[in-house]
Order: C-alpha cells, then structure tokens, then sequence
C-alpha cells in the first residue's frame, strides 16, 4: 500500500462533504454478546509467516512466489475451506507484464449470510523506503506487509473447523498489491495510484460472488507495538461496519489497539473493493502518529522479517476478527 496521507486526506475530506447526507448501505449486524469465541492461537499464526518467509521474498515471478501461493492454497484446504486460484496477468507502472493469482477460499460456501476477509500476500520488489539507498532495489521479505494478514486469516479458517460459527466467511488474497511506483521513479506520468493494488483491482473486475454483508481488509497486523486507528477511506465506506468490527475489538479485550481515532487515508486493497466491487470494506491497517512513517520504521525496508513482528498485534488483530464472526 501507499500511504498517501496529505493528499488523500485532502480528497477524503472533499468525498465526505459531497456525499454528506448519504446514508451507508450496510446492514448493521446483530452482535451477539453472549457468545461462546474460540481462542485465536497467535503462535501458530507466527509460524506461518516464518514459513512464508522461509519462501524467500514473494515477488512476481520468483519462485518463492510460486511455492508460497501453493502453501497458501494447502494451508486453507487443510482448514476444510473450498480453495481456488484467479490466474491473472498483471502490468506493472514501467509496461513488464507477471502472470499471477488470487488466491480464494471459502468456508461453507453453500450459507448465504457471508462475510468477507481479504489481505495481499505478496511482496514488495524493492525496500524503496529503506534508510540505506543501498538497499532500494533489493526486494521487502514482507514478514508484516504480505505474510502476516494471510497467517491471521489461516489461523481463523482453522478455527472455523473447528466451531462452526453462524456465518460464512471467503478469505481473499490478493497477489501484486504492492509492485506499485517506486520512490526512486521520477519520469511515470500515468495515474500512479492505479500501478497498486492490482491483484485486488481484477478481483473486483471479476469477483468470485459480491453477496458479502461487509469486508475486512488486512494489512500488516503484525507490526511491533502495533495500533489501528479508523482508516479515512473505511469511514467513508464502510462506516457502520468501521464501528462493529472496533466494538468487537473492546469486546475482546482490545480497545486500547483498535483506538477510537482517524487514521489516514490509504490506498489500498480496500478502494477497489468498495469502488468497484461495491463491497462495504474496511482497511484494518496500523497507524502510528509518532513515527517518522506513520506505517512504522520497518515499513518497505529490508527490517520487515519475522524477527520484527509481535506476537501481541497477531493476537489482537486475531482474537478481534473471531469476535467479528461469532459475535455476527
Ligand atoms: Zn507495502
């Protein structure tokens, strides 16, 4: 993803005050407070993404890529859900064309009350962001930004075997989310937001069904000391489901993680989802307003290993997100 904080905040902010007035199409679930909510096991999410990490890199077009995208589709058969793979050939901003994937699973297909979790499992070619030039072009192991959304939802699918909740849930995972502009690039002059997200893009061109009551975007839910503010474009969007999913989180224990304040505006997995697909999703994305960059300091840098994520955001994110579905 892209933070484009300034900027998008400033169109945010034109978007709300033209559609002020508009009522938010989503349903308003009906939380259930007396649920029974398995334990989110945020050990076994850690060591997914040590084994996507073990992979290398997941870049386009690398091996690592493949051999990562089949773990992925194993993982979630092995938790009981229908998986499928959406080939697709993917341009980036400077012409070269990959082909790659989606990767889709869905528990219990066959329900028709149906929530949606979605988060990019590749990684970024280039560490543009890096504090050492040196290390620009050599590509992000993306332990937070790809491994951990995708090792949080195949933990949940795993739950989900094991107790059936009363809703069904498809897991996403979009391919080329972040092969987009390179800081380094100064000659594009196409429309750079749309060199992102384009595994998420052709999704929502071609989705595999759209009747979801709402969806949750995960990104980098693995950060040290991570904390996750309401994204701008989610508000917009998604605003009732923006407020179910950080009830959830103060239901579960983790109020003080999902923190009841704006973040920015991202461009992310999200807009294509919401603009396109007409899918209310949210951006559960970290946020930190003290940092140099507000997506943390291991952000597109070749520090983004498994050795700098924290087991307690995977919990917290985890523990959330299955309160969201047995609490719906
Ligand atoms: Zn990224």
């Amino acid at each position: 993803m892209k933070n484009t904080y300034i900027v998008i905040c400033v169109i945010a902010a034109c978007c709300l005050a033209a559609c002020k007035g508009n009522k938010a199409t989503t349903t308003e679930p009906t939380g259930q407070d007396s649920v029974q909510v398995p334990e989110f096991d945020a050990d076994s999410a850690m060591a997914s993404i040590v084994k996507q990490c073990a992979f290398g890199p997941r870049t386009l077009g690398s091996k690592a890529h493949s051999d990562c995208a089949q773990y992925i589709e194993e993982a979630f058969k092995a938790a009981g859900c229908e998986v499928s793979r959406q080939d697709a050939e993917f341009t980036l901003y400077n012409g070269q064309k990959f082909k790659g994937c989606n990767i889709i699973a869905s528990y219990k297909p066959e329900l028709q009350e149906r929530i949606l979790l979605c988060s990019h499992w590749d990684s970024r070619p280039w560490a543009d962001n890096d504090p050492d030039a040196n290390n620009h072009h050599s590509p992000v192991m993306a332990a937070n930004d790809g491994a951990s959304g995708v090792a949080v939802m195949i933990e949940i699918a795993r739950k989900l075997k094991e107790q059936a909740p009363a809703v069904g849930v498809d897991f996403v995972c979009f391919d080329a989310e972040d092969a987009g502009l390179p800081e380094w690039e100064t000659a594009f002059d196409g429309d750079e937001q749309d060199t992102w997200c384009l595994g998420s893009q052709y999704w929502a061109n071609n989705p595999h069904r759209t009747d979801f009551r709402f969806g949750i975007l995960l990104d980098m839910v693995g950060g040290k000391e991570a904390a996750f503010y309401k994204e701008l474009f989610s508000q917009h969007y998604a605003a009732s489901v923006v407020t179910y999913v950080w009830e959830a989180a103060k239901d579960a224990g983790y109020g003080s993680v999902f923190v009841d304040s704006d973040g920015g505006g991202i461009t992310d997995d999200h807009l294509p989802l919401n603009r396109v697909a007409m899918i209310p999703t949210i951006d559960v994305i970290p946020y930190y307003p003290n940092m140099e960059h507000s997506f943390g300091s291991t952000w597109h840098t070749v520090k983004d290993t498994p050795e700098n994520i924290d087991i307690n955001t995977l919990k917290a994110v985890g523990q959330t997100m299955l309160q969201v579905i047995y609490g719906y």
